[in-house]
């Protein structure tokens, strides 16, 4: 579906089967439409940036989880390609109705709403919306269509105001991370109501609903299985199980408060927990899944005074720990807020802790907190307040921690202290470094630690016994040496890290994680029951049928990591295209404690040449001609980013010379 927002023009086109087969759908295909459609050097905010809403190529068939809807479009925030994936119902719905994908360009000069009912389309008025919450627009929409069934996707201020952190809520998920609420509000695009009751159709339905059993057989047996020795949240299925856990020890005492700078050793008490547990059984009504899921991942959350929302993830926390609230309910209510003005809650506690620090060390003054409350809870509704409205200081702070501090100046940048690519991180800080997460970190095309780990355990088992555990039923493990690894690997000695595993291995197994979460994207797969976990259900081995016997087309796990290959490349193309370079792919300098200059070199360097990828990260013609992406060298080669004798002769060194 072609949604021109400047024209109102509404236009169907048929898919075009061979770029599935390419590409496969989700992520793949934007990517595509991306390269092709939006010139390389356009603003996020013009009217000839995409922002495309797509389904994955499993969505709306009975594979469980299947359920991914992924948005696409420049962001605001990295001004690369920015990709967000949100759980929910809406890409299932979508496929009912009939549309892959949902493109939209241009802007509407009014503020407006999709409303799609299977072939009728409609681009409403949605003035009557201005600066309603993101769940009382999906609420209010429903009631206007008189469709109780219909799925809504919709920003709240945050979008309008084209706060770089604003995220797009979906009922029981977001897609939050890189600023892609704000390039809707910048369309005048308010929200998206879907209603479809279409079939699905399956190329061999009996074999995939027999693929489907074993998947629903083995989370039954897996998922109460824990993982010893991994943390409470990863050692089951789903994505980190936040609503059911009430143990965050190593939450509050391992990731960092205030705008990531003091961890609190000592935290978790026995007082703590029982004050938490009691909040957490207090506000959470019941839990909740996606669309045709089993793992009950997200809760709905009832804090007193405040209306119901659904909460899933480290959310839980991240608004408690950067004010250095000991109070978990501070978190569900400010967190309430937030979702109905629709921001990504990584981001937006640590800018508001960043900007608390600046007032600190003298850099903002008390004018710019002029009103402010002066106790923690006051002072963190205060300042969500100022940015979503983008008042005062809060205007400045909307465009996140890099972009702030760059205007603020007098220092502020050294305060900025937690980014990638002008993205805020996880506030965690570590002592040594670990060589996969240091190239998961510089390397990540999402930018966003969380969606590129995975499936290889994050530390080593202390035991033997422990590790010969794991990798006995590690099905999922692409070859015997990914086991090796495992079995070799140490807490000490010359089998630890930083060194070990070793250069190549830490290639292969990070290539091995994007992987899966590129096939995942690409398929709308929730990452919980594949990418994300240790031994999930879906894996390399048992997915290339899952695509056969769904859509007839052959493939095996050769040709799945080639369309992953073609994939992953095209996403660094667009963003190579658009000024990425080596200097960009570095994590925040305090990451870790002790670094190693010379192996992070190595690291890089190594895991550029597995890539095929030359010295500054820019794939070589020869690598992109084998993935078929001759077009792309071409480009390159047009733009002097490539020259024909395989130098790298692109003058631009970094994203950081593109100025805004
Ligand atoms: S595993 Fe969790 S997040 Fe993923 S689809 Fe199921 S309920 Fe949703």
């Amino acid at each position: 579906m072609e949604i021109d927002l400047t024209r109102g023009n509404i236009e169907r086109v048929q898919t075009d089967p061979r770029l599935t087969e390419l590409h496969l759908g989700g992520l793949g295909t934007n990517a595509k439409l991306l390269w092709d459609r939006v010139p390389a050097g356009a603003e996020p905010f013009s009217p000839d940036n995409l922002l495309i809403f797509s389904t994955g190529l499993l969505c709306g068939t009975p594979a469980p989880g299947a359920n991914r809807t992924i948005i696409s479009t420049y962001s605001p925030q990295t001004l690369f390609m920015g990709y967000s994936m949100m759980g929910g119902f809406l890409a299932p719905e979508l496929k009912y109705a009939g549309y892959d994908k949902v493109i939209f360009r241009g802007k509407s000069p009014n503020l407006v709403y999709l409303w799609i009912n299977n072939d009728k389309v409609e681009i409403r008025d949605a003035s009557h919306l201005r600066g309603k919450g993101a769940v009382e627009t999906a609420e209010l929409i429903k009631q206007e269509l008189k469709e109780p069934k219909a799925q809504v996707a919709a920003i709240g201020l945050a979008g309008e105001n084209r706060v770089y952190m604003a995220s797009i809520e979906q009922g029981r998920s977001s897609a939050s991370r890189l600023g892609l609420g704000a390039v809707m509000g910048d369309k005048g695009l308010k929200a998206i109501a879907v209603r479809g009751t279409k079939d699905v159709n399956l190329a061999r339905p009996a074999e995939f609903m027999q693929l489907c059993n074993e998947v629903l057989q083995y989370i039954k047996v897996r998922a109460p299985n824990l993982v010893p020795e991994v943390m409470p949240i990863l050692a089951g299925l789903g994505s980190p199980q936040e609503m059911a856990h009430v143990d965050e020890k190593w939450h509050t005492e391992n990731f960092m408060w205030g705008n990531a700078r003091t961890r609190r050793k000592e935290f978790w008490t026995k007082e703590i927990e029982e004050k938490w547990k009691g909040s957490l059984e207090t506000v959470r009504k019941r839990l909740i899944s996606c669309y045709n899921c089993p793992m009950k991942c997200g809760a709905i959350i009832s804090a007193p005074g405040f209306s119901t929302y659904m909460m899933k993830c480290f959310t839980k926390l991240t608004y408690t720990m950067a004010a250095f609230v000991d109070d978990l309910d501070f978190g569900f209510k400010i967190a309430q807020q937030a979702t109905e003005y629709g921001v990504d809650g990584f981001s937006m506690p640590q800018t508001m802790a960043f900007g608390f620090e600046l007032k600190e060390a003298g850099i903002l003054t008390d004018a710019d907190f002029a009103g402010c409350p002066s106790d923690n809870e006051g002072k963190f509704y205060w300042m969500l307040d100022r940015i979503v409205r983008r008042e005062g200081i809060g205007d400045v702070l909307a465009n996140g921690t890099y972009w702030a501090a760059k205007q603020i100046g007098k220092g502020a940048e050294a305060y900025a202290h937690n980014v990638i690519k002008k993205h805020e991180q996880l506030p965690l800080k570590l002592g040594m470094l670990n060589p996969i997460y240091f190239l998961m970190y510089c390397t990540g095309e999402k930018m966003n630690i969380t969606q590129i780990e995975g499936n290889f355990p994050q530390a080593p088992f202390s035991t033997m016994e422990l590790r010969e555990a794991f990798v006995k039923d590690w099905v999922q493990a692409p070859n015997d040496k990914f086991k090796q690894w495992v079995l070799d690997w140490e807490f000490r000695g010359e089998r630890s890290m930083p060194f070990y595993p070793p250069v190549e291995a830490c290639c292969e197994i990070v290539d091995w994680q994007e992987k899966m979460h590129h096939i995942d994207d690409a398929l709308g797969l929730c990452a919980g029951l594949s990418s994300f976990p240790l031994k999930p259900p879906y894996h390399i081995h048992n997915l290339p049928t899952f695509i056969s016997s769904a859509t007839g087309m052959d493939m095996d796990e050769d040709g799945l990591t080639h369309i992953f290959n073609r994939n992953r490349t095209l996403v660094r193309a667009i963003n190579v295209r658009r000024g990425l370079r080596r200097a960009d792919e570095k994590p925040p300098d305090d990451h870790w404690k002790k670094r190693f200059p010379e192996l992070e070199t190595q690291l890089l360097d190594g895991y550029y040449k597995f890539k095929g990828w030359n010295h500054e990260g820019i794939p070589t013609k020869e690598s992109l001609q084998a993935l078929g992406l001759d077009y792309v060298a071409e480009d390159f080669l047009k733009r002097g980013i490539l020259t024909d004798n395989g130098g790298d002769p692109s003058k631009e060194t970094s994203a950081e010379t593109k100025k805004k």
